[in-house]
């Protein structure tokens, strides 16, 4: 979206120069094809898919299809991904909703310049926005999607407030993508469930789920939720919906993952703790293992190229012990660069023309505010380029606060304008005087003093 907003090249080019066909489908949150987006665009294509997509929910509810839903997402075999993705067999195949906050449009505005499609809210089933705490706005996509440039807009209508279950699994939801971005869990979720059941008093001594109880409790506080259809179980004694979620190697929707997930655990992080928390003796440590044996594992684990706290979840051991074992065998660590070379610069450049802020480039590439200010200005066009883009977010920016106080107002005259939109009235007026004549309320005429 990015690219074709401020390149201005059409999505039927871009399309046919990037897929080999202008007349794509792309999907919103399986897109396939990110190795040669990536490609095009200089990025890590595993970065694309695990940050980008909805991709790591379906590897993470769905292992079994896991490789071969990575293997079509990086090719670029939309209609197979679909398939393994397993949505058209839980009848969620067909109907696509692109889904947006107006809050998060308002500030993204505000504070970037441009709105963005936030990957979290197009969760299917997800009704709310885990920051705001608002109903998200919602279109189906009827058609065939082809590729549109587009971002969400801003809406004249009040937000809604959600209710509190719509929240808890919508904050389940983005925790649980966060978490699948740093770490590739190996837990067996079945038994974490099981666990959390225990703790609650759903499991009977002889280890059978009182499911009764459970889809009580568990339907009831479903209730509040405003979607209804075949993610949700169909009424309390819908036992057949829990018995194939506590069922391991069962496909369920990764929706109905994140219901039970919410509700048993509350948050992601707490159900990644649940059983195995940081610190205590990782199942992969057994009790009785040596020095040595230890040693070989962070040695082996090391060389494979985990990073270092990767390494220190898996075996315990601490990030100095770990680097010093690693120099001692001549191990090359998998650390950020501290200093600036080609690649650096080059990806530097690249953030940089997309319009980020220098801070930002230099918390993503783990380098110094002044060596990003370095490779920015040995760039030529560069900083005029920015500068450009810094003036059009501004004046988007001034635009969207005057626009949205008149809407606010609608009896506004220009004089509350001026007042109550101080700094993006005179920079429009300063800027961008035209737009500011046809946008303002009409100019009341001074009426003449009465003579007495
Ligand atoms: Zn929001």
């Amino acid at each position: 979206m990015r690219h074709i907003i401020l390149t201005g090249e059409t999505a039927c080019s871009f399309s046919s120069r990037v897929f080999g066909s202008s007349r794509l489908s792309l999907h919103p949150f399986l897109t396939a094809g990110i190795s040669r987006i990536a490609e095009m665009s200089g990025e890590n294509a595993d970065n694309l898919l695990v940050r980008q997509t909805l991709a790591p929910l379906f590897f993470f509810y769905l292992p079994k299809y896991a490789n071969a839903l990575k293997e079509d997402l990086l090719g670029g075999d939309g209609a197979k991904a679909l398939r393994h993705s397993q949505l058209p067999s839980f009848g969620c195949g067909g109907s696509l909703h692109l889904k947006w906050c107006p809050r998060c449009v308002e500030q993204d505005i505000h504070d970037r310049g441009v709105a963005y499609w936030h990957r979290a809210h197009q969760v299917p089933g997800v009704t709310a926005c885990w920051s705001h705490q608002v109903r998200l706005m919602s279109t189906e996509l009827k058609a065939r999607q082809r590729l549109n440039e587009g971002l969400p807009t801003v809406v004249d209508c009040e937000a809604q407030a959600a209710s509190a279950v719509e929240i808890e699994v919508a904050k389940f939801g983005f925790g649980l993508l966060a978490q699948l971005e740093r770490t590739k869990p190996d837990f067996d979720l079945e038994a974490k469930y099981r666990s959390r059941l225990n703790e609650l008093g759903f499991i009977t001594s002889n280890g059978s789920v009182r499911r009764k109880a459970l889809m009580k409790a568990f339907s009831s506080d479903l209730a509040m939720y405003p979607m209804q259809g075949s993610l949700f179980p169909r009424h309390q004694i819908d036992y057949h919906y829990i018995s194939e979620l506590l069922a391991a190697g069962k496909n369920c929707h990764p929706f109905r993952h994140l219901l039970l997930g919410a509700w048993l655990f509350n948050s992601a992080n707490k159900m990644f703790q649940h059983t195995a928390p940081i610190g205590e003796v990782s199942p992969h440590q057994p009790k009785g293992s040596t020095k040595e044996e230890v040693e070989q594992r962070c040695l082996s684990l090391l060389r494979e190229g985990y990073s270092l706290a990767a390494v220190y979840r898996k075996t315990g051991k601490s990030r100095c012990y770990l680097k010093r074992l690693a120099a001692l065998n001549d191990i090359k660590l998998n650390l950020m660069p501290k200093q600036l070379n080609d690649v650096l610069r080059q990806k530097i450049i690249r953030l940089a023309f997309l319009g980020l802020h220098r801070r930002r480039i230099s918390e993503i590439c783990g380098i110094g505010l002044g060596s990003v200010e370095q490779a920015i200005s040995s760039e030529s066009g560069l900083v005029k380029w920015r500068k450009r883009c810094h003036w059009e977010s501004k004046r988007r920016r001034s635009r969207a606060s005057i626009e949205s106080y008149l809407r606010r107002n609608s009896d506004a005259l220009r004089r509350d304008v001026k007042r109550y939109c101080n700094a993006a009235f005179f920079w429009l007026y300063h800027n961008d005087r035209d737009w500011l004549e046809r946008s303002l309320p009409e100019a009341t005429k001074p009426t003449p003093r009465e003579l007495s």
